[in-house]
């Protein structure tokens, strides 16, 4: 699977290869003696062993979007075990005793912000979450995913995220961000991982969003961004891709079309008076019948395309593109296009960060209301720049 936009997370090959010496595990290509279905159990649990706060953000967000409650036993379940994977040296790690990354970062700080409660918000120490922060920083303005790990623009985002949902945004932490996100938009009109390289959805969706957080959206050349999305719109699937001349993946469905209410918005503060008041640029509809009919499950769950296997990834993927097209508007202009039954109808999704946007709300109220941790990474900037 190629998208893999946050495949890569924690110590790569390290700890697995620890866990499998430890647990007998099988190597992935000696099965041994196991048989067929528990080697599979066993390499699609080993696969996503440095993912394993992803598997809480992806399900617990496509639970809010679904409308279902989740337990307090397991909220609590999930908050002590997030609490393992955050690491000793601040941010969250793959699993638990692995690397801190920033990826697994994000997700754990979205886990945990959707569960919503105090234990919830308690798990993450926000004096660690900054000296890690302040450890991924380059002095381009760029960020490394984790500590000797590669820059692309996904790790821009994972920390503007986190940093402005738990309110630890220091006057020097993202100097310079900004003017490197902007160098990462080519000729396309799209961003891609680093600059030079070919527009991708993932990557213009994770740079835009961290420019709306930084509130410099508008040094990017707007008009051209949209002609590029809009271009990746597939007119027999209605579905998105994720580069030019590539297949249709539903989980472009938000990648791609997520970036319609962030450009609708900074074209809105831009004055543009054309703008529409019920939709998005984008066809609403076209999306939603291929969400609907060509990335479904029949046993549940959601998908690449048809043929392909659900997996956790997708299913939250597709279903925050769904909502993205059922809602227009925020909560002061609301406009709903929900194609077929009403119960296809699902929550709204906040397009900056991709939870809910209550959930959104009230953890930026929770976390307003503490002090800005002291700036430790101060000294080391001051010296960069000297
Ligand atoms: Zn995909």
């Amino acid at each position: 699977h190629t998208h893999g936009l946050w495949e890569e997370t924690g110590e790569p090959g390290g700890n697995l290869h620890r866990h499998r010496e430890n647990m007998q595990i099988p190597h992935r290509k000696d099965p041994g003696r196991v048989p067929g279905n528990q080697t599979q159990a066993l390499l699609c649990c080993e696969c996503l062993d440095a993912s394993r706060p992803w598997l809480c953000y992806w399900i617990l967000h496509s639970l809010e979007l679904l409308e279902e409650a989740v337990p307090a036993a397991v909220v609590s379940d999930v908050c002590q075990f997030l609490a393992r994977c955050q690491s000793p040296t601040g941010g969250f790690a793959g699993g638990p005793g692995q690397h801190a990354h920033l990826a697994p970062t994000y997700a754990a700080v979205n886990a945990l912000c959707i569960l919503g409660t105090e234990e919830a918000y308690n798990v993450i120490n926000r004096e660690k979450l900054l000296d890690f922060l302040y450890s991924v920083k380059q002095p381009d303005g760029s960020f490394v995913m984790h500590v000797g790990g590669e820059v692309d623009v996904r790790s821009a985002y994972c920390a503007a995220s986190v940093a402005s949902l738990t309110n630890i945004i220091t006057p020097t932490l993202f100097e310079g961000t900004h003017n490197w996100i902007l160098s990462c938009q080519n000729w396309e009109g799209g961003l891609g991982g680093m600059p030079g390289l070919e527009a991708h959805g993932g990557y213009t969706f994770c740079g835009t969003a961290a420019l709306v957080i930084l509130g410099k959206e508008h040094m990017l050349d707007l008009k051209a961004l949209l002609r590029w999305v809009t271009s990746r719109q597939m007119r027999f699937e209605g579905g998105f891709q994720g580069r030019c001349n590539k297949l249709v993946d539903g989980c472009y469905s938000f990648w791609q079309a997520g970036l319609l209410p962030l450009l609708h918005r900074a074209l809105f503060k831009d004055g543009d008076v054309t703008l529409s008041l019920s939709s998005w640029m984008f066809e609403q509809q076209a999306l939603q019948e291929y969400i609907l009919l060509c990335c479904q499950n029949p046993a549940g769950g959601l998908l690449d395309k048809p043929g392909k296997s659900r997996d956790f990834y997708h299913t939250c993927y597709c279903l925050s593109g769904l909502s993205v097209a059922q809602h227009f508007g925020n909560q002061d202009l609301h406009h709903e296009l929900v194609l077929g039954k009403e119960e296809n109808r699902l929550a709204p999704t906040h397009p900056v960060y991709n939870i809910c946007p209550e959930k959104v709300a009230q953890a930026i109220q929770h976390f307003h209301q503490l002090p800005i941790p002291a700036q430790k990474g101060a000294t080391a900037c001051a010296e960069d720049q000297s």
